[in-house]
């Protein structure tokens, strides 16, 4: 059996250890049994994010994807070990920034990483059935949606109405930013505060709460610098505070 001092999640390791138990007759919910019993904290599923993130900036990605046999381990159901609230940003891409594979990643993409009524269930979803042991928040350089929450109100009323109320979602969290003068600083930090207050919002949900409590997950925020390719963690209580 999988205990929980088990080494890092190795995705060329696991495809391993699937294409074994396809050889040798493995049932699917064996195959599949093989994947959650891995990831057996969040401070592993952190471990696991981060190692991605390192293979993917450091130009040594995996690129773990489509391949057949991992295909056919997740017929009979998925077991992400993290659910992530990323940016629709076309140069987001989460799994790929992660170098993760099929059945890795819950993911959920809105502009600017806000959730709205969907958003909140489908990650209240992922913690309640799929047991997911994380759950990221991530901004980005650069965000356009955070970047239009620090407009005047006069340019974003001449917006389409649903998008003016995506907007509204932003901008709590980049109203009382400090004075900071440089433009990129100041950007950087809006974008941190709209992961914090994203953050905090999900905390409030009961589902996640009690996950949270009972250490099944932990809630944290990420930064992803387009430029770099990686991905600073926010994970201590004093970097998430609004
Ligand atoms: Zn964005």
């Amino acid at each position: 059996m999988e205990g929980v001092s088990q080494p890092p999640f190795d995705p060329a390791e696991l495809e391993q250890r699937i294409l074994d138990a396809i050889r040798r007759g493995a049932s699917m919910e064996d195959i599949a049994g093989l994947r959650p019993a891995r990831m057996a904290s969040p401070e592993d599923a952190i471990g696991a994010l981060k190692e991605g993130n390192t293979r993917f900036f450091s130009g040594r990605a995996t690129r773990p994807e489509a391949d057949a046999n991992q295909r056919r381990a997740q017929i009979m159901t998925q077991t992400p070990f993290a659910a992530v609230l990323a940016c629709s940003d076309s140069r987001v891409p989460v799994e790929i920034v992660f170098d993760q594979g099929l059945g890795d990643l819950f993911v959920v993409r809105v502009a600017g990483n806000v959730v709205g009524e969907s958003g909140l269930g489908t990650l209240e979803y992922a913690t309640e059935h799929l047991n997911v042991r994380l759950i990221v928040v991530m901004g980005h350089e650069g965000c356009g949606a955070v970047a239009a929450a620090l407009m005047s109100e006069a340019e974003v009323g001449r917006e389409p109405e649903n998008l003016r109320r995506l907007i509204a979602r932003i901008q709590p969290s980049v109203r009382d930013l400090p004075p900071i003068r440089d433009k990129k600083a100041r950007m950087r930090e809006a974008v941190l505060n709209n992961v914090r207050h994203q953050v905090a919002l999900l905390r409030e949900q009961p589902v996640i709460q009690a996950a949270e409590a009972r250490g099944q997950i932990r809630v944290i925020g990420a930064y992803y610098e387009i430029g770099s390719g990686a991905v600073d963690f926010l994970t201590e209580e004093e970097d998430l505070r609004p």
